[in-house]
């Protein structure tokens, strides 16, 4: 597992590393909010150990800015035991917090806490995504089989890339742009005709055949896939 510990007194940051090293964790560290900031977006870790007083940028400042992309668990340090600081690092978002100083065995008690925490999560969002279905439309993303009726549905990866996608934000209309970003990485509106013909050939296969459409056009706005009330194909 791989930590990012933020904190600018240097002696207690090197003292973390190393106790969180000999407990198994990978280890790194930043000396100031900005490159805590940037290692945070940039390194894929599991869990930050974050201090609330940094140079730069500042534990909730840094806090803030992470939570509006991320939600990966954050540890706070304080260094002070006030009560306003602990409730703003949570309202902030910081999962846990821990008041300075404290032992080193509270602080990897919290971090194993955190982890379990997180890796639960982690399992129940993959339960919930990799079996996904809509009316008689099932989603297999592990077997990576799309099923119709029962009957495999015979997909592309990119197909059954979007049908995953639409399955999993079902209801909600999902715009060109967005499907070219998500599904093919696209960002230029220009390309995304390519999801135009995508969807045509899904719909050939998913749709088509069956007398219930699940993939509705939306003029003007995107595609959503929904089961629509006294709708069918002749
Ligand atoms: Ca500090």
């Amino acid at each position: 597992m791989k930590i990012l510990v933020i904190e600018d007194e240097k002696k207690l940051a090197s003292y973390l590393q190393k106790g969180l090293n000999s407990e198994g964790f990978v280890v790194d560290v930043a000396h100031n909010g900005i490159d805590g900031l940037h290692l945070a977006t940039e390194g894929h870790y599991e869990l930050i150990i974050l201090d609330g007083m940094l140079p730069d940028l500042d534990g909730l400042g840094v806090l803030a800015a992470l939570r509006q992309t991320m939600n990966i668990p954050v540890l706070m340090l304080t260094a002070r035991s006030m009560v306003e600081d602990r409730v703003k690092g949570l309202q902030a978002g910081a999962d846990d917090y821990l008041t300075k100083p404290f032992a080193f065995s509270e602080l990897v008690a919290r971090v194993h806490a955190l982890a379990r925490r997180a890796q639960g999560q982690q399992q129940n969002a993959t339960v919930d995504s990799s079996h996904l279905g809509l009316a008689d439309l099932e989603l297999d993303a592990v077997k990576r089989q799309a099923k119709r009726a029962g009957q495999d549905l015979r997909l592309t990866a990119k197909e059954f890339s979007l049908l995953w996608l639409l399955l999993r934000r079902k209801g909600e209309v999902l715009s060109r742009t967005e499907l070219a970003e998500l599904v093919w990485d696209m960002h230029f509106d220009s390309e995304t005709n390519v999801v135009d013909v995508a969807v045509r050939r899904l719909r050939s296969k998913m749709d088509e055949p069956f007398n219930l459409p699940l993939l509705h056009t939306v003029r003007g706005m995107g595609y959503v896939l929904e089961l629509r009330a006294g709708e069918s194909q002749p």
